[in-house]
């Protein structure tokens, strides 16, 4: 998408060669008219897969999945951080490996909001090494719903998430896909 790949060229900070910072659009302060773009651009890449709800992971990943939801005019539903499973059994769990933090988190969903046979679209804001999308796919496969679509704004190609993913056959589309970081150098596929 080449208005966003121009606004990463613009606003976006290489800060060393594994992680680039758009908080100035994405993930801070987010430029709204840009989501409205990108959910076009993931309605048009989606509308003919029967999507019944999109999904995403707080907190980065509710603008952009919130603009593809409205446009393909279906609920949002956003995957919890952190949240225990001890008080209530009624959610789907499973654990993450963060990138950015280096850290495990649980991601949960109460089962009333994925339901069987559901065709999901999990949209989020970057593919790094794959293990938010494994995570959807694990509660989708817990749920029995269909992850019939994962979108994401920006792919970082040279880390290993979708070699990954590769394997699972899932139909993944990503708006920006980065070749190589360094500092102060952002380059596309
Ligand atoms: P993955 O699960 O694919 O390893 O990483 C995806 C998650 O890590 C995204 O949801 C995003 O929040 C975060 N992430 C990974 N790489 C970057 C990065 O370079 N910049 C920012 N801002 N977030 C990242």
């Amino acid at each position: 998408m080449k208005l966003l790949e121009e606004r990463i060229l613009k606003d976006g900070i290489a800060l060393n060669e594994n992680v680039l910072k758009v908080d100035s659009f994405l993930n801070h302060q987010v430029d709204v008219n840009l989501m409205d773009k990108i959910g076009d651009e993931f309605y048009s890449l989606f509308k003919n897969k029967n999507i019944d709800k999109v999904i995403t992971i707080e907190a980065s990943g509710i603008a952009p999945a919130y603009a593809t939801a409205i446009k393909l005019n279906v609920p949002l539903v956003i995957l919890k951080k952190n949240q225990s499973n001890i008080l209530n059994s009624n959610l789907y769990t499973t654990v993450v490996h963060s990138f950015t933090k280096n850290i495990d988190y649980n991601i949960t969903c109460s089962q009333k909001f994925l339901l069987p046979n559901e065709n999901i679209l999990f949209i989020d804001d970057f593919l790094a090494n794959g293990e938010a999308v494994l995570g959807a796919y694990r509660l989708c496969k817990m749920a029995n719903c269909n992850l019939v679509g994962v979108g994401i704004v920006i792919e970082k190609s040279f880390q290993p998430g979708r070699k990954k993913l590769e394997n699972l056959k899932l139909n993944i589309h990503s708006l920006a896909r980065i070749e190589k970081l360094s500092k102060g150098e952002i380059i596309f596929k």
